[in-house]
């Protein structure tokens, strides 16, 4: 048996803290304070009903007093293939239901369950059932699918309240304690018939607010009548659609609300889409949503929730102090610190992992697989790998570690492997931790990225075994020379300049004398000389948004060209594509689509059309090319030559990890880190064995 080491010391907390502590009565239930973790995505779903189950209660026993599962399809003619959420269409589904309830029950959280009909938000692709909304209109998804839905006549609204009703009884027999009405983020029939943007039905459905609200009045009053006794009755709502009068905005929405005050036990209040609701910190601060939940809760007496990734707790006290919320929703600085409700109890204020607000758990649902967290690479993998965010193995030998850079991956290994009780020695070329953070906290948007170094540096400030050397640029000389058993190079990446990525994999022509920088000589401090800059991005997903952004900030008139559709096309998965191409035009950067970058000569760049080949050129004085980074493997490769040496010196093994193995995204790094750290001196694996357990269908009978 494993032993665990479990981190922390416990602190007073300011009285002022208190408040976050109070049991808050939800109808027929309470929670034991105000740490309220909304439902939210993780594309495991029906696929990891397991996986998703410990995920859960991990987040119990960090003290979250309610914890709900994601949206939860309650009914076969509405689901939303390809998208991996829960179902609960019959029967079958609730021993799955049931095993995240008693996770969550099993450390003394209430358990919540979203329960949604996505109408006309899903094209029924698994199904085949034709989609319903309050009109006919295309099915609003984010692939364009070609198929439309069809208007709910009365039999159809009769039909769907039977079969939520349906849902809600097996939700309770799942062992739910909350169960969700849910009307918000567009994406369901609830809201579809609350917004005249879809709802223009002349019957008592639609026209007035009385009759918008009527389906989710009839549908919550069945719901608390049926199960109302024991389970709470929570509503979700969207208090605005930014789009002005054209969609429910604030006013209106509050009437709504008026008119149902006190029937639901729970106002969980959201703003728009998800993509509004969930904005990445590049484009919106803790707390962006306050001005629109503000006043909600003079319109009843039952609880408020709501979010705006707060991590700050003196901005949660003041919430509940002034009558803005009652409790604090969280869906983002639950995945990113499942402990945060215990470490403020707890006084802990230094162990917290804040939340950055890149939206990498978001991209899990947008690629339908399992949950990534760039600050918690424990994420998803605690019934898989059997992490937990913080209990470590206690270490199996007395090797000490040498870890050669302290970039995300770099740090994540120190501070997990001086938890496991390892003595490591951190040595860092530059003055500083944080690696690639470091930099990129500095580019335009990306400044909460920086709590990836401060979290890490606050735990091992705590840890006396990790010592940290500065100005220590290490050779091969030096690694043999210290005859550290077990080498860790962490060195990072370093971004290309001469154009190879996803379009090109060989070297593109560049003329001498021409001007190209990578984002690395510009994270570096160099920059262009002259008036206009080409950014070409191959990349796709944040840096060449940001370098162009970075670029017009200094003055020059940047065209931006990709071969893809649109900028930064990758960050579809992050929901921030649509802000960043909107910010970039208002930047005054030119856009151009389907352009691959042919060659540079000095004062021009040649694009060609990426369909017909058509050259064009256009006048750069720099390029910058976006395109791929080379791992920083020098170190590496000297070692593996001296292998014959090792055993002199005492080496046992050398494993490149992080970007100095295949440079990827912070999460990866950090994710790199922790595994290096969770399996040191674990027992190895099996012949064809899994590094991970995981979940398959039971084959059903012939
Ligand atoms: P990752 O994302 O994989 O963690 P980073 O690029 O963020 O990688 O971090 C790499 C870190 O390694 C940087 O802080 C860099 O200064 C440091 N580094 C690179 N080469 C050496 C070396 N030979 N000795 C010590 N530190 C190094
Ligand atoms: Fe926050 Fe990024 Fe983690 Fe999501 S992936 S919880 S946004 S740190």
């Amino acid at each position: 048996m494993d032993e665990f080491v479990e981190w922390g010391t416990k602190l007073a907390r300011p009285a002022r803290y208190d408040v976050l502590f109070e049991p808050v009565k939800i109808g027929p239930v309470t929670a034991r304070n105000r740490f309220y973790q909304v439902p939210h995505c993780n594309g495991m779903g029906y696929r990891d009903p397991t996986a998703l189950a410990h995920m859960r209660g991990v987040k119990a026993e960090g003290g979250w007093a309610v914890i709900c599962t994601e949206q939860v399809e309650l009914h076969h003619t509405s689901e939303i293939t390809p998208f991996i959420e829960l179902r609960l269409w019959d029967d079958r589904d609730i021993p799955a239901l049931s095993r995240m309830a008693d996770k969550i029950h099993e450390h003394g959280s209430l358990a919540g369950i979203e329960l949604a009909y996505n109408g006309m938000n899903g094209s029924n692709l698994y199904t085949r059932e034709v989609p319903m909304g309050p009109a006919h209109l295309p099915v609003a998804t984010f692939t364009y699918d070609p198929v439309q839905a069809r208007r709910m006549d009365m039999e159809d609204i009769k039909n769907v309240r039977k079969w939520h009703l349906a849902a809600v009884r097996r939700a309770k027999r799942a062992g739910f304690d909350l169960i969700y009405v849910y009307a918000a983020h567009a994406l369901g029939f609830l809201h579809h018939f609350l917004s005249r943007r879809y709802n223009q039905r002349t019957d008592e459905y639609g026209g007035s607010i009385e009759n918008r609200i009527r389906l989710m009045r009839e549908i919550t009053e069945e719901t608390i009548s049926a199960v109302g006794d024991t389970c709470a009755v929570p509503i979700r709502i969207s208090v605005d659609e930014l789009m002005g009068e054209g969609g429910l905005y604030k006013e209106e929405v509050e009437d709504m609300i008026g008119l149902m005050g006190d029937l639901p036990d729970l106002w969980d209040v959201t703003l728009a889409g998800w993509e509004n609701d969930s904005r990445t910190s590049r484009f919106a601060e803790e707390g962006a949503q306050e001005p629109f939940i503000l006043g909600i809760k003079r319109l009843t007496s039952k609880p408020v929730v709501g979010v705006g990734r707060y991590t700050s707790v003196d901005r949660m006290v003041s919430l509940v102090n002034k009558g803005i919320l009652d409790m604090i929703g969280a869906a983002r600085p639950s995945i990113a610190d499942p402990f945060l409700p215990k470490k403020i109890e707890e006084g802990r204020f230094d162990d917290i992992r804040e939340c950055i607000g890149c939206n990498i758990c978001v991209s899990g649902d947008f690629t339908m697989s399992p949950i990534r967290c760039t600050q918690n690479p424990t994420m998803a993998e605690e019934w898989r790998k059997g992490w937990h965010p913080e209990k470590v193995r206690r270490k199996k030998t007395d090797k000490p570690v040498l870890i050669v850079g302290s970039g995300p991956a770099g740090l994540e290994a120190a501070q997990t492997l001086g938890k496991r009780g390892y003595d490591v020695t951190l040595a860092e070329a530059g003055t500083e931790l944080g690696g690639r953070v470091l930099k990129e906290a500095k580019l335009p948007g990306l400044s909460a990225w920086i709590r990836v170094a401060d979290y890490r540096k606050l735990q091992l400030n705590q840890l006396p075994n990790v010592a940290t050397y500065f100005e220590s640029r290490l050779t091969a000389d030096d690694v043999l020379s210290f005859g550290i058993p077990r080498v860790v190079i962490a060195t990072g990446s370093t971004w290309r300049a001469d154009g190879v990525g996803h379009y090109h994999t060989l070297p593109m022509r560049i003329a001498e004398g021409s001007q190209v920088l990578s984002p690395s000589d510009v994270m570096d401090g160099r920059m262009p000389v002259g008036g206009t800059v080409l950014v070409w991005d191959d990349e796709h997903y944040y840096m060449g948004g940001v370098m162009a952004e970075l670029m017009a900030e200094k003055g020059f008139d940047v065209t931006y060209a990709t071969p893809a559709s649109e900028a930064s096309t990758w960050t579809r998965n992050t929901m921030e594509q649509h802000f960043i191409q909107k910010r970039m035009l208002e930047k005054g950067i030119k856009i151009i689509s389907f352009k691959a970058l042919e060659s540079v000569s000095p004062g021009e760049a040649t694009l060609a059309c990426t369909f017909t080949g058509k050259l064009e050129k256009i006048a750069a004085d720099c390029v910058i090319p976006v395109t791929a980074r080379l791992p920083n493997d020098a170190l590496c490769l000297d070692l593996l030559a001296r292998k014959p040496e090792w055993a002199d010196s005492g080496i046992e093994c050398v494993t490149a990890i992080g970007d100095a193995l295949a440079p990827a995204t912070i999460a990866h790094a950090t994710y790199a880190g922790r595994r290096y750290a969770e399996e040191l001196d674990q027992p190895p694996l099996a012949e064809g064995e899994l590094p991970f357990k995981r979940e398959i269908t039971g084959l059903a009978p012939l």
